[in-house]
């Protein structure tokens, strides 16, 4: 028997394992489902048209079938260029940016960087 009753709660998921100090969950539990979590999030429809409109447009990339511009279509710059998509239902219909301006663009706009 422990003598600490603050450190006696078992986790609540397994109900076996102590938990971790100042979480609910033991530790095999806790990484569990932060696994299943982030399974969870990579699953919305969003996230996989995102994921999927990327990995379209890095493939014709890669293929020589999407070449970029000279230069950056928002500060007229060249330099090296990243892929912007404004609509992730267009995979190739993509947007030549420096990284700082492709930081920018979404920073404007208040979404994070996608
Ligand atoms: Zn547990
Ligand atoms: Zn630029
Ligand atoms: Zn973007």
């Amino acid at each position: 028997m422990r003598s600490n009753p603050a450190q006696s709660k078992p986790c609540a998921r397994c109900h076996e394992a102590d938990r971790q100090p100042g979480q609910s969950y033991c530790r095999p539990c806790a990484s569990e489902y932060q696994r299943l979590w982030q399974q969870k999030q990579v699953l919305t429809p969003e996230q996989l048209q995102k994921k999927n409109a990327r990995r379209a447009a890095a493939d014709r990339k890669s293929r020589g079938k999407l070449v970029p511009p000279e230069r950056c279509e928002r500060c007229g710059e060249p330099g090296d260029l990243q892929m912007h998509h404004e609509d992730y239902s267009k995979p190739l219909e993509v947007v030549w940016l420096h990284l700082a301006c492709h930081r920018a663009l979404h920073r404007e706009r208040g979404d994070v960087m996608a």
